[in-house]
């Protein structure tokens, strides 16, 4: 590969829904230059036409469940990171609950990324935490500190956990966790949902033997997640630290953000494909194939959370890409112990092009800050991730916009192949995607996809203190 290569005959973003023809210059996997047609001199440098395509900043997905180590029956890091590539994302953030030992120390974080990196497909960073676990450990302060030292992106909190191997956090837990992250200015990112009306809620439903997908809905009314933002917006403003809810699912607790932001609280908050496309009645006819934590709500939410990305008051997309092993977690009989989680990273940019820019939902500019600048920005990337300018990496998603398709479980990249998408027609597809300068996959017009083999994604260190909101 040469030093310098010129991308030509594509069209990046130009506002609202405008896109310009241009040529990006690379250099040392950066980019040196955004230019005109024609602009850059072709001497010395390796032409690659990308055939008049739409090229977008590459996406960052910041919530993925990659389970690797500990849980590789489900995703590893290399099929997860093959499907991001598949989709466009360039970046991933790991969650630290999912693999075993789960990240809440620095020696149980370099033993992770000395088993995943040499699987990676694309750039990734991990989520540090502290949980019910680790918080009974005397060291856990000093913890906390080593991991912002070995370059965490943020660190994920439980209000209310399934899992054995990290449990959830008291209020007063969490807390006290906020305030020893005030002086590092990295973020929490909660799942929000209240423990007690949640636990109290299953308990009555399956004591009357209820079994059926709704009534797995029932227990997790949108009423526990509002209550459960509520205590972090008070918990934001009693400690001053940056707090984000990860997967938010209801307009009631949309408003619950909207009135902390509009206090000037440091409060953001994601969401996420799926509930954005479903609601209860999916649930109930797709199943266990749709079950998740928080579960979809209704349709009025779901147009609470389109309005909410259109308008500003939630700050990115993420997937929450968690997959279980296929077909065996989901089709246990029973809703109740049927794995919760879907698999995601490879669909989020498509979906988001298809449903959000060309249905008028979102504009594209719109799109680029929600999957790409706006993360970059919340995990202390700013002027190395998730824009084409000068300077940057030189991460891009090729998007066809003429190509239309319709998702196929068994054709997706991630390890266990299903998806509540299936049967989707998207308008739009990802057809190449550049991680610091390197076409990482491709798809040709016969269908024939190449991958460049593992190993060429970086790990990506936060540098604390970084400015963001
Ligand atoms: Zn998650």
């Amino acid at each position: 590969m040469s030093e310098k290569r010129l991308f030509t005959e594509l069209f990046v973003p130009a506002g609202g829904d405008a896109s310009r023809p241009a040529e990006i210059l690379v250099e040392g996997g950066r980019i040196a230059a955004v230019a005109s047609p024609g602009e850059v001199s072709r001497d010395l440098v390796e032409v690659v036409s990308l055939g008049g395509r739409l090229v977008l900043p590459g996406a960052i997905d910041g919530h993925v469940h990659f389970d690797d180590p500990g849980f590789t029956h489900r995703e590893t890091f290399e099929t997860g990171t093959r499907a991001a590539a598949a989709g466009g994302v360039t970046t991933v953030v790991d969650m630290p609950c999912t693999s075993l030992p789960p990240v809440t120390s620095a020696a149980n974080l370099r033993s992770k990324l000395a088993i995943v990196a040499p699987k990676a497909h694309v750039d990734f960073m991990f989520w540090g935490g502290v949980s019910g676990n680790s918080i009974c450990e005397e060291s856990w302060r000093r913890d906390v500190a080593d991991l912002v030292s070995e370059g965490v992106a943020a660190f994920k909190l439980y209000l209310l956990s399934g899992m054995e191997t990290y449990r959830d956090l008291s209020p007063d837990e969490i807390r006290d966790v906020l305030e020893e992250l005030v002086p590092h200015g990295l973020p929490a990112g909660i799942h929000a949902e209240e423990r007690a009306l949640v636990l109290e809620a299953t308990r009555r439903l399956r004591g009357t033997g209820a079994g059926a997908p709704r009534d797995y809905a029932d227990s997790r009314p949108p009423e526990a997640e509002r209550a459960a933002v509520a205590t972090m917006r008070r918990l934001c403003r009693e400690t001053g630290a940056r707090v984000h809810i990860v997967h938010l699912a209801s307009g009631a607790a949309l408003a619950e953000v909207e009135a902390a932001r509009r206090e000037g609280l440091p409060f953001s908050a994601e969401t996420c494909p799926h509930y954005l496309a479903f609601t209860g009645d999916d649930l109930e006819s797709q199943g266990a194939v749709l079950k998740t934590a928080p579960v979809v709500k209704g349709a009025a939410d779901r147009d609470a959370l389109w309005r909410g990305l259109a308008d500003g008051s939630l700050q990115h997309v993420a997937t929450d890409h968690a997959a279980a092993e296929w077909p065996r977690e989901k089709t246990t009989g029973s809703i109740w112990s049927d794995y919760g989680g879907v698999p995601g990273v490879e669909l989020m940019v498509p979906y988001l092009y298809s449903e959000g820019v060309r249905k008028g939902r979102i504009t594209l500019e719109r799109m680029v800050e929600l999957v790409s600048s706006e993360p970059a920005r919340f995990f202390g990337l700013t002027g190395r991730k998730g824009r084409l300018e000068p300077g940057f990496d030189a991460d891009f998603c090729v998007l066809d916009p003429k190509g239309s398709w319709t998702v196929e479980a068994e054709r997706l990249h991630n390890l266990n192949r299903y998806t509540p998408f299936a049967g989707w027609t998207f308008a739009g597809r990802v057809v190449a995607t550049g991680v610091r300068g390197s076409i990482v996959y491709e798809r040709r017009d016969d269908g024939s996809e190449t991958f460049l083999p593992p190993g060429t994604g970086r790990f990506l260190k936060r540098e604390s203190r970084a400015a963001g909101s």
